[in-house]
């Protein structure tokens, strides 16, 4: 609790508040925004405001001013957060992760950067070269995968467009030795289609306007790419093969199919012989993958041709495809290239790791699709995870140790998850299952599977089950009651999005590429057709387990977080928007959580492990203690010190309740040592 910060600028810590009230709460939180005090604590969570302006705060000067200092020391910023998380890890041996929150434009991914960049700075001190250089990899990457996986969206100008969970790997001095990133779902259906005043990911108008030289800032990013995937160690090979594929998706955007009787033709054939020189690859092998697909029937393979409509779906399915896959490579290229090496823990010491999270956040569209979808109930999951970890846990950590609890409640999102992805009954496994089903199965023939199964799920309804509900516009929606509001979501697509086929003669045609990182890419054209297997794991399904193990990998660490919020929907400097930052308090539990905080004790631990720290600063037990017990021995040593009033002693941990007396009794052990 930074004390020291004039009440000029309110409350530094809303656990202070007078009264916990949701009115206090907001008006703190707004007089804050306008002194330009961007960040609060919750304790240890940092809740942070979008300024939508540059701040001076990330400078060198104020770095320094946070290394190695404790939370409340200094006024709440994302760089203590950062020092706690770092602390923890190098001092505790802890794997700590920073998990960001809050939903599209709140400021996650600005949050994540600063805190790399804290990191980067507050370590190396004694400028090893081999650390210099791993750090300006991880720094690097981002530039390249924001170039690839953001784009503008009517919410956010940079709108992240994939989620990222990034590890860094620390030696035992503390510095940085490598890292991994995690990719998730990119949103590639922005590569054919984008809403009204949006645009697909920026690496395609970074290409364009570099060669049309006209917009400054694309043609300038461009070569920032260039320049950071030569930097990270892309091959020039490589990074040309990265803009011929994205030349690539741009012409097979114009490319047009027409018919003539039965026959489904290229209507500008000029464009195959582009195609097929950018994918090195035989012109006619191009228009054929188009044009047709082959099947087995029986022991036979035959060339069956597309129609019209089959043309376009593969098509449009390709151009997703080769990005998505390029996405992908591009993370693994990344990874291989940072991942640690020769890193012998017998030698050098328990390698531990920081893992920040930025993913796409909680977004609602003019119309919302599988993709929206899937990124909501990411969301929901991260929500769970926060109520599991500050105030499930720590709730029942309390009754646990025998300490006098008065539970509090909160609003428990479970029930959405679940009514996503549980087994059966989810909405994933209907979805699922309509996707098996031989024969063709349409969006509205899933959306009835939904009402039968969903029709008194407190969280969803539709239109056939809501027939007067005003806010459902149209037949093909259904609603979901989410933490942070009510989505509609049109069913079209749901079906194809999540099969999320691509013929394999196109997978072949790539793999036969006499360009070998494009051949690369795609080992699964190696199969013959009568190989394939007929039922990859759906797109629901990927990214279900791809949560679900997201979610366990976050609970294995020490988590930190960073609650971001979104002050108003025009990316105003000065605008406060009451009733939509009331909302995000609310959606986010703020208000249980500095509930649960105040209620409860800033710290706790265990009693060994009390007295190992701080037995010096009481001759009754410095340098051992004779009492019958580590609990009466701790007892002993806090009355010695006055402190009994901010303690509670539990079965096998001590809790303190305000972090001034931990404060103070760093500052006596400083004394004596
Ligand atoms: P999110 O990742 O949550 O969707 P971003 O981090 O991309 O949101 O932030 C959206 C925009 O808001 C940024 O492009 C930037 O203009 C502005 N912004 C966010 N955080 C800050 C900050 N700390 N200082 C200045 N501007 C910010
Ligand atoms: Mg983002």
């Amino acid at each position: 609790m930074a004390e020291h910060e004039s009440l000029e600028f309110g409350k530094a810590d809303f656990v202070l508040l007078d009264n916990v009230s949701l009115e206090e709460f907001m008006a703190n939180l707004k007089l804050r925004f306008e002194k330009g005090r961007i960040y609060t604590y919750i304790g240890e969570v940092v809740v942070s405001v979008n300024p939508y302006r540059a701040m001076n705060i990330y400078g060198r000067d104020t770095i320094e001013q946070y290394k190695g200092r404790e939370l409340y020391e200094r006024p709440p910023h994302l760089f203590a957060i950062a020092d706690a998380a770092y602390k923890a890890m190098k001092r505790r041996n802890k794997d700590t992760c920073i998990v960001i929150s809050g939903e599209s434009g709140a400021g996650k991914t600005e949050a994540s950067k600063y805190i790399m960049q804290y990191i980067a700075a507050i370590t190396n001190p004694s400028q090893r070269a081999e650390v210099e250089r791993v750090k300006n990899m991880l720094l690097k990457s981002n530039c390249v995968l924001e170039a690839f996986g953001n784009a503008k969206t009517n919410r956010n100008d940079n709108s992240s467009r994939f989620g990222k969970y990034m590890d860094i790997n620390f030696d035992f001095k503390g510095d940085p030795i490598g890292g991994h990133i995690n990719n998730y779902l990119l949103e590639k259906s922005r590569v054919i289609f984008q809403q009204e005043g949006e645009r697909s990911f920026h690496s395609f108008y970074q290409i364009v306007f570099s060669i049309l030289q006209s917009s400054i800032n694309d043609s300038a990013d461009f070569k920032a790419v260039t320049d950071a995937m030569k930097v990270i160690g892309f091959t020039t090979e490589e990074i040309q093969t990265v803009y011929k594929i994205l030349a690539t998706i741009l012409h097979l955007g114009n490319l047009k199919f027409g018919s003539d009787g039965d026959v489904t033709l290229i209507e500008n054939s000029k464009l195959v012989s582009v195609l097929g020189d950018l994918l090195s690859t035989k012109d006619e092998n191009v228009e054929k993958a188009l044009l047709y697909r082959t099947v087995a029937t029986g022991r036979d393979v035959i060339d069956k041709q597309h129609t019209h409509q089959e043309a376009s779906y593969g098509r449009d399915a390709l151009a997703k495809a080769i990005y998505e896959r390029l996405f992908c490579w591009i993370v693994g290229r990344i990874n291989d290239i940072i991942e640690v090496k020769n890193y012998d823990a017998r030698v050098h010491g328990k390698n531990t790791v920081i893992g920040v999270l930025d993913i796409y956040g909680f977004e609602i569209f003019q119309n919302n699709s599988f993709e929206q979808f899937c990124i909501n109930y990411c969301n929901e999951k991260l929500q769970q995870l926060f109520i599991q970890l500050v105030l499930k846990q720590e709730q029942e950590e309390y009754e646990r140790e025998g300490i006098p609890w008065k539970h509090i409640d909160y609003f428990n999102n479970q029930i959405i998850v679940d009514l996503v992805e549980q087994q059966h009954k989810g909405i994933f496994a209907v979805l699922d299952e309509a996707c098996m089903n031989v024969g063709k199965v349409t969006d509205e023939m899933f959306l009835q599977a939904l009402n039968g199964k969903l029709a008194k799920h407190a969280h969803y309804t539709s239109r056939k089950l809501s027939p007067t509900d005003k806010n459902l516009e149209f037949d093909r929606d259904f609603r979901i009651r989410h933490y942070a509001g009510n989505v509609a979501y049109s069913v079209v697509g749901f079906i194809d999005k999540n099969k999320d086929t691509l013929f394999q003669d196109f997978k072949r045609l790539l793999y036969n590429s006499s360009n070998p990182v494009l051949k690369a890419m795609w080992p699964e054209g190696k199969l013959r057709i009568t190989e394939v297997t007929k039922r990859p794991l759906t797109a629901a399904t990927l990214f279900k387990n791809s949560m679900i193990s997201l979610v366990e990998n976050l609970a294995s660490k020490e988590p930190y977080y960073v609650r971001c919020i979104k002050p108003n929907d025009v990316k105003s400097p000065l605008l406060f928007e009451h009733e939509r930052c009331k909302h995000q308090v609310e959606y986010l539990g703020l208000l249980e959580n500095v509930r649960v905080r105040r209620a409860g004790f800033a710290n706790r631990q265990l009693y060994p492990r009390f007295l190992q720290r701080y037995k010096m600063i009481s001759e009754f037990t410095w340098p051992n203690h004779d009492l019958p017990s580590d609990k009466e021995a701790v007892k002993r040593l806090l009355q010695g010190c006055g402190f009994e009033h901010d303690v509670a002693y539990g079965k096998t941990k001590v809790f303190i309740r305000t972090p001034r007396t931990i404060f103070s009794l760093e500052e006596q052990r400083a004394e004596m040592v």
